[in-house]
């Protein structure tokens, strides 16, 4: 096989496995794809078994334990919900007004009347402000 021979065949042999790349990769998307089916029924499943139990059918073994689980987390919501409505209802202490901030005032140390914030003497009643 001369050079150039050669050259073609590993190039020819490269794209295939690009190609086959390709498809593998298109293929495997279509595994997740019937994946997610799969585990979209099964909850679809375990909603109509739930139905079924809360209807009165009665199931039995692992079916009644996992029926059992599920019927304690929902009182466990349940309970957390009512508990969170109690908190709810105790009337909430409305937040005192923050005083208002007085910006660039200050007040007498000695009168208390306000002065600006750079005053050094009360205006009102003479007292020196340090
Ligand atoms: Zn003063």
């Amino acid at each position: 096989m001369g050079f150039l021979d050669k050259v073609t065949e590993i190039t020819k042999s490269a794209t295939n496995k690009a190609g086959n790349t390709y498809e593998i990769t298109k293929l495997k998307l279509k595994i997740n794809e019937a994946e997610k089916t799969v585990n979209e029924k099964i909850i679809q499943l375990g909603s109509w078994c739930l139905a079924q139990a809360e209807a009165g059918v009665v199931f039995e073994g692992e079916g009644a334990e996992i029926l059992a689980e599920i019927a304690a987390a929902k009182k466990t919501i349940a309970d957390i919900e009512a508990e969170i409505a109690d908190i709810k209802t105790v009337p909430e202490t409305p937040a005192e007004p923050a005083p208002a901030p007085a910006a660039g005032k200050k007040f007498c140390l000695q009168c208390g009347t306000a002065l600006a914030a750079d005053a050094k003497f009360c205006q009102s009643c003479g007292a020196k402000q340090e």
